[in-house]
């Protein structure tokens, strides 16, 4: 067994309608090559010009990751040849990035944890490689799209305190959750605009010295990111079981395999030969300016439910899970404002509706029920006109149908049975039906009384008042309610 450890490089394409140096969309999934320019496409003799809004975006993921903001940073040219970079080189940010020391507390397994981030800067992209077979090594030709070339992007460095695949898994959970909220990034990691690459060493617990890592790239889903952190664990645990040192490379995770392949030894630094970029002026940022920005951050996951436990009494639990997407907090808030209850509210929408959110495979902000739907359909429990369990049933339909839960109800005929004569005919029918448990009761067995109610509601296809054919029940058998 080794003590595992974890650092993250987290890509996100930033949420500008133009590039960064010129004023080409950025919009996804375009004609290959036609948002493209002269100066996205690197031609000599044009210029770069900073886009306002780039820096600003990169400032507020700053702040809400809780770094320090540089008031004096600057552009630099990372060099390396490749075809999808047209400049051969990518303008980046190296030794005086926008923002520093951060940090993101998340839960794992009831705990909180903290990650430091190192660092966050602005870079832009490059173009996307399009090959003819799976990769470039077994393909016949690839072809260039330089759309996405030139999108501004945030690079967001941590230090490596994650212990395990799993941790790093919540944390980028956490992570999107605050690029979402602060409104940066769409963090659409099936398109592309959220990435993450993984370093990962193993040592021996006890150990203080960090060992060789390997980094591993591709990782386009958290599942992936997991599973290919998991099968590092393994693949270098065997590598220190046998005596021998890790290699440190460059590694391509296999999703289909399941496995990670060595593509290259790790570059440094030097390799990229940074220098300034003679095109662009250093970023001087005044207080004042850090501070507008920083005003206009919404309210970000944590204070949220801090919020949420304060003004709606709700446990931390509760308010960790509502808040762990916008889009549920937002539907809380707002079935609350409508029904009351927050504690009900909460139970249903964090169980019932994200059930179904999850079996549906949708996101939360695709829900196809409003608010004020699931407080209606509280309103008809709290009356007590269907059970909890048929609420349900009805929340179901609602989701599948859209109709209202009033106009389900009706419809199928939900209504509680809390007319006492009916009732009574059938608890009568369950009780000369059931003379062994009938017994039992007489006899003071708790517990059969409830095999009994569970026979009534049966007969009554779950839309008996359950209260109602208690009572009747210890009336009827023990002359007492
Ligand atoms: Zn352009």
């Amino acid at each position: 067994m080794y003590e595992v450890i974890i650092g993250l490089e987290i890509h996100a394409e930033l949420l500008t309608d133009s590039k960064i140096w010129c004023g080409c969309s950025t919009r996804f999934g375009a004609d290959a090559n036609t948002q493209v320019c002269p100066i996205c496409l690197g031609l000599p003799g044009t210029l770069p010009v900073l886009n306002e809004r780039a820096l600003e975006l990169a400032v507020k993921a700053g702040l809400a990751l809780g770094c320090e903001i540089n008031r004096f940073s600057k552009f630099d040219r990372k060099n390396y040849f490749y075809p999808d970079l047209p400049k051969a080189y990518q303008i980046s940010q190296y030794d005086l990035p926008l923002c520093r020391n951060g940090a993101v507390e998340f839960e794992a397994n009831g705990e909180i944890r903290r990650v430091r981030i190192n660092r966050v800067h602005l870079e832009e992209e490059a173009g996307k490689s399009v090959h003819s077979g799976d990769n470039i090594m077994g393909s016949e030709y690839s072809l260039i799209d330089y759309n996405r070339g030139g999108v501004p992007l945030i690079e967001i460095v941590t230090e490596p305190d994650l212990r395990s695949p799993e941790e790093a898994r919540l944390f980028m959970e956490k992570l999107r959750t605050i690029l979402l909220y602060a409104g940066v990034s769409d963090c659409r990691m099936e398109e592309g605009s959220l990435r993450v690459d993984a370093n990962i060493s193993l040592r021996p617990f006890g150990e203080t010295e960090l060992r060789e890592r390997a980094e591993v790239k591709n990782l386009n889903s958290f599942r992936a990111l997991q599973r290919a952190l998991e099968y590092e664990v393994r693949r270098q645990s065997a590598i220190l079981d046998a005596g021998q040192r890790v290699e440190q490379d460059t590694r391509h995770w296999n999703d289909q395999k399941g496995v990670t392949i060595s593509m290259r030894s790790k570059e440094d630094a030097e390799d990229y030969r940074y220098f300034p970029d003679p095109d662009l002026v250093p970023v001087v940022l005044t207080e004042e300016q850090i501070e507008t920005w920083r005003r206009e951050l919404p309210e970000l996951p944590d204070q949220k439910a801090a919020r949420f436990i304060s003004q709606y009494g709700l446990p931390a639990y509760d308010a960790r899970v509502l808040t762990s997407s916008k889009a549920m907090a937002d539907f809380f808030e707002a079935a609350v404002e409508r029904f009351g209850e927050p504690k009900t509210v909460s139970n249903w929408v964090m169980v019932e509706v994200q059930r179904l959110v999850n079996e549906a495979g949708i996101e939360f902000d695709a829900l196809p029920i409003g608010p004020g739907d699931l407080a209606g359909l509280l309103e008809l429990v709290k009356r007590g006109t269907i059970s909890n369990n048929v609420g349900k049933e009805v929340l179901e339909e609602m989701f599948k149908t859209g109709k209202s839960a009033a106009d389900i109800v009706k419809e199928r005929g939900l209504e509680q049975i809390s007319d006492t004569g009916e009732l009574e005919a059938i608890v009568e029918q369950v009780i000369a039906e059931n003379p062994g448990p009938v017994q039992d009761v007489r006899d003071g067995k708790e517990k059969a009384i409830g095999f009994l109610v569970g026979q009534v509601m049966k007969l009554t296809k779950g839309k008996a008042n359950p209260k109602m054919v208690n009572e009747l029940l210890r009336q009827k058998l023990t002359g007492g309610a």
